[in-house]
């Protein structure tokens, strides 16, 4: 029997009494596995089968592969952002960003504490927008997808004032290249600035504001989205918080 922390990314029902349980656990990574009689046994899955839920999982595997959940207990329950609606978005988005990138049993402690982070920054309901930005950024670089903010995509030259960002090349680019290309970006100098200190710190989310934090979060979205090859589905619901 193995055991593990992990957070729910998927449920589908299966048969009369049974789920498939897409998990993302702290010591294995992404794992499928049936959850036998779960609809039914409180006493096996006492913990909460939902989303942004910390829970205990209990797994064995078949030879084969096949994983069978055998139990689950309550870690933490982020309430809020079970019940605020915007926040479920949010918390929605993170996760499938988890699903996206990571390649299935491939454990990353990194990320899973980004993500437990994350959802606690959410569920404190301070700063939403700052607290998905700094998240993007970070599960982007611990999945080995860091764009480059620190210097010219195209010349090198290090930058730290405003700038454009190249979907393409990956990265930031200058004023002077910037003229060879299209599709650019606007970059801030204040999103440089926040960026440097946000990837400083893993434990605490700081409080720069920043002037249109949607602008920056669609970009890394697309980022993302060209990079992996996948959609982010939860995506556009984050355009319904821009104007909150
Ligand atoms: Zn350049």
């Amino acid at each position: 029997m193995k055991d593990s922390e992990a957070f729910l990314l998927h449920k589908t029902e299966y048969g009369e009494a049974d789920y498939i349980l897409s998990l993302f656990t702290k010591d294995f990574g992404k794992i499928k596995g049936i959850a036998k009689y779960a609809k039914k046994s409180r006493k096996r899955f006492g913990g909460r089968l939902e989303p942004f839920v910390h829970l205990r999982v209990r797994f064995r595997e078949k030879p084969g592969g096949i994983k069978f959940i055998e139990d689950s207990e309550t870690i933490r329950a982020f309430s809020t952002l079970m019940e605020d609606v915007s926040l479920f978005m949010c918390g929605s988005f993170v996760l499938e960003n988890v699903e996206i990138l990571l390649p299935e049993e491939d454990p990353n402690e990194n990320i899973f504490n980004l993500l437990r982070e994350t959802l606690s920054a959410l569920d404190s309901k301070k700063n939403p927008s700052n607290a998905i930005l700094r998240f993007q950024l970070s599960v982007l670089t611990l999945s080995g997808y860091e764009p480059n903010f620190d210097f010219c995509s195209v010349c090198k030259r290090s930058i730290e004032d405003d700038s454009y960002f190249s979907i393409q090349k990956g990265g930031i680019i200058c004023n002077a290249c910037k003229k060879n290309k299209i599709n650019g970006y606007k970059i801030s100098k204040d999103f440089l600035h926040a960026r440097k200190d946000w990837m400083k710190g893993h434990q605490n989310f700081p409080e720069q504001k920043l002037d249109q934090p949607f602008d920056y979060i669609n970009l890394l979205v697309k980022f993302t989205q060209y990079r992996t090859g996948k959609e982010i589905k939860s995506s556009k619901f984050l355009e319904e918080l821009r104007n909150d």
